[in-house]
């Protein structure tokens, strides 16, 4: 199909100084959880965004110095000689499909604790370091020899990035983690010198950073500037008025500019908090202070709202992150008139907690990311199967779906069976929980997807037996069933189930989302689960006029949320919509008419009146089905029935982005020939250096 008329714009090639991109589809800098550990999976996932169409493909932050060092992650570096060839290997991957290749420099001043090589980190002030661990470390003031060492350190890094083949450089002053944000900043920067003061000598290291860069590599580089246009925190911190000032006062400087929002939370904000297209806003009327391309995100995945962005003129280019994350094809899509495949990002920010574990990107939607070079998969591909097989696959939850939407594109003759009427599992039931509507395209895609495939077979309203199985006479079953919430109060604090009181009111996640619904008007939540959903239950009832005190053993409500950047907003919409909560607390016994709490250090009980409570502890699998099958397997020979394999939350209760995976895994490893003592997945393992060890024969 050729694309609507309507999206040409999208395609149009735009000059960022002495190179010119293909087209308006920039991938800006994201991080990855992969970087110098995983350099070929990291450079085959970055040619992936090339092939599907991206004009520009940036790497996440790179490090120029040790004095920069932000471990424990593992972002990429460009500190000598030595990281040439890996940052070149990126390069070259993206320059095989087309695309022009960014490097974003960093030097990540006072927001790097230099927990690896212990220099002394920098900035400019003497202040502790602003990390995420809260470090003891602290920064010291720049003196002038430290800014001709930095100037140097960044002048060289851009050589050897221009070496590597990089096409774009960038200078990076936003997020606070680009050290120049922090002498922007009038908060952190209250020097008296020619660097701190007025917003010229605030803005001269960036200026000199711009103008070295420019100098060194410019000839041949495109040179871009990554600045914050607001922190979101108002007048104390650099603010929308004030950016403008600096965009301004450095207007023709670089290049190109890259606008983001400050930290990083606000710039990924989730789709619980911010609607595509949120940062809107902060960048109109930016392009009118410099005649430079100009490159704003905003979770796009509208084709729409892009070309509205760029004919309105708030953009030049449409950066993404997310949107390349779910779907690298996005552009190639666009072009070929296929919007209805376009696998859209929903805003879970699961992509980020692979960042924040040190571990390699994962997505709720695309399952092939991160994967594309240690176990090959492709966000588009699939081998065809070896041969003409059927399989079953029960539940139609998003392991289900999955797993029969690849395998129908293997060319299996497919038969997915679902209980309910509507397809989605657990995603169907919680995508109308506060917050979660985004959510619901993990469903949507799959099913809008298995709607064109003839060769698979979908069965609503089907409870599915045993006996149904092996009637159904299929070589393979995929048993997808789900999980249900515990009622017992049993997970990660509680090992045997709570003392309760006969007539208490017990409800689980499940009952809350089939509507049931407490008689009183006090509810008390134990959250031992510290993901989303014990705080989305609190914001559903408040907001239903219950009065609710949310427990948790955890220092905070939905403390893994700090992996998702949500931890915060989640904390803060709940008390202000009233919730009660009791942090570093336990649930020692449910009475009639509330619960005891237990202080996790001291013991010391609380009592919580309330007429109802809600365990939010684990998940139960079910595996009942699994069970019957099994018990029937004197029967499987003569049914045809060669398989049948649990997978997702019926096996372990998990993520739903594990979920996909899984159904993903199946997909990809039916029929597959292996080695059984081969790793499940390739892997890097560094070169060891040639030469004696430091003390010979010590
Ligand atoms: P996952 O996250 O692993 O995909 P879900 O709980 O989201 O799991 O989905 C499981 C789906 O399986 C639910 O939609 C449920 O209705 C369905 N299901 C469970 N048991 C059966 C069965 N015996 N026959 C058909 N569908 C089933
Ligand atoms: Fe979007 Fe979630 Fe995928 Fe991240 S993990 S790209 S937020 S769908």
């Amino acid at each position: 199909m050729a694309r609507d008329p309507r999206y040409d714009i999208l395609f149009e090639p735009v000059r960022i100084g002495p190179v010119t991109t293909r087209n308006r589809f920039y991938q800006v800098p994201h991080c990855n959880g992969m970087g110098y550990r995983d350099p070929t999976a990291l450079a085959t996932m970055r040619a992936v965004k090339a092939e599907g169409g991206w004009g520009v493909v940036c790497t996440e932050q790179v490090e120029i110095h040790p004095t920069g060092d932000i471990a424990p992650f593992i972002e990429l570096r460009n500190w000598d000689e030595q990281d040439v060839p890996m940052l070149a290997r990126i390069a070259d991957a993206v320059h095989a499909h087309g695309a022009l290749a960014g490097l974003q420099l960093a030097h990540n001043g006072m927001n790097a604790p230099n927990l690896y090589s212990r220099e002394i980190p920098f900035g400019p002030v003497d202040l502790p370091v602003f990390s995420i661990y809260n470090d003891p470390v602290q920064a010291r003031a720049m003196d002038k020899a430290d800014f001709r060492d930095l100037r140097r350190w960044h002048r060289d890094a851009a050589l050897r990035a221009k070496r590597a083949g990089y096409d774009i450089v960038y200078v990076y002053a936003g997020k606070l983690f680009g050290g120049a944000m922090f002498f922007l900043s009038r908060r952190y920067n209250t020097r008296t010198d020619e660097y701190g003061g007025n917003l010229e000598n605030r803005a001269r290291l960036l200026k000199e950073l711009i103008e070295d860069t420019k100098d060194a590599v410019g000839d041949t580089c495109g040179v871009a500037c990554r600045i914050s246009v607001d922190e979101l925190i108002g007048e104390e911190g650099l603010h929308a008025a004030e950016a403008r000032d600096i965009i301004a006062h450095l207007a023709e400087l670089p290049d190109l500019w890259d606008l983001t929002l400050s930290s990083w939370d606000n710039d990924s904000q989730t789709s619980r908090f911010a609607e595509e297209g949120f940062q809107e806003p902060f960048v109109t009327g930016i392009k009118a202070l410099t005649t430079k391309p100009v490159v704003g995100v905003g979770r796009f995945t509208s084709p729409d709202l892009m070309v509205r962005q760029i004919r309105s003129g708030v953009l030049d280019l449409i950066g993404a992150a997310r949107p390349s994350i779910a779907d690298p094809f996005l552009p190639k899509k666009v072009e070929e008139g296929r919007l209805e495949d376009i696998r859209e990002c929903i805003g879970c920010n699961i992509c980020v907690s692979g960042d924040h574990t040190m571990t390699p990107i994962r997505c709720t939607q695309n399952p092939s990311m991160g994967e594309e070079w240690r176990r090959g998969w492709h966000p588009e591909r699939i081998r065809a199967a070896a041969s003409p097989q059927r399989v079953l696959v029960v539940g139609a939850g998003p392991a289900g779906l999955e797993a029969a939407m690849m395998l129908g594109r293997r060319g299996y003759e497919v038969a997915l069976a679902e209980k309910t009427r509507t397809l989605g599992g657990r995603v169907a039931r919680e995508r109308l929980l506060p917050g979660l509507s985004a959510w619901g395209r993990v469903a949507d895609y799959r099913t809008g997807q298995l709607a064109g495939m003839s060769h698979v077979e979908v069965y609503r309203e089907s409870d599915l037996t045993a006996e149904d199985i092996l009637d159904f006479g299929f070589e393979h079953v995929v048993l997808a069933t789900g999980s249900r919430w515990r009622a017992d109060g049993i997970g990660r604090r509680l090992l045997r189930p709570v003392p309760c009181e006969a007539g208490a009111v017990v409800l689980t996640p499940d009952d809350v989302m089939d509507g049931v619904r407490p008689a009183g008007r006090t509810v008390a939540i134990y959250d031992d689960d510290h993901y989303y959903m014990g705080g989305v239950l609190a914001e559903l009832l408040v907001r239903e006029g219950f009065a609710v005190t949310l427990l948790t053993p955890a220092a905070d409500v939905s403390n893994w949320m700090h992996m998702t950047m949500e931890q915060h907003r989640v904390q803060a919409r709940l008390l202000e919509l009233g919730v009660r909560i009791l942090a570093h607390h336990g649930l020692t016994a449910i009475g009639r008419g509330g619960v005891e709490a237990a202080c996790v250090f001291t013991d010391r009980r609380t009592a919580i009146e309330a007429g109802a409570v809600v365990l939010v502890t684990a998940r139960l699998p079910a595996t009942a089905l699994a069970a019957e099958l099994g018990a029937r397997r004197d029967a499987w020979a003569e049914a045809g029935l060669r398989s049948a394999t649990t997978i997702g939350d019926a096996l372990a209760p998990g993520t739903i982005a594990a979920a996909v995976f899984a159904g993903r895994r199946y997909a990809e490893e039916l029929d597959e020939v292996r080695d059984e003592s081969a790793l499940p997945f390739r892997r890097e393992v560094a070169g060891l250096v040639a030469g004696p060890m430091p003390w010979p024969g010590g």
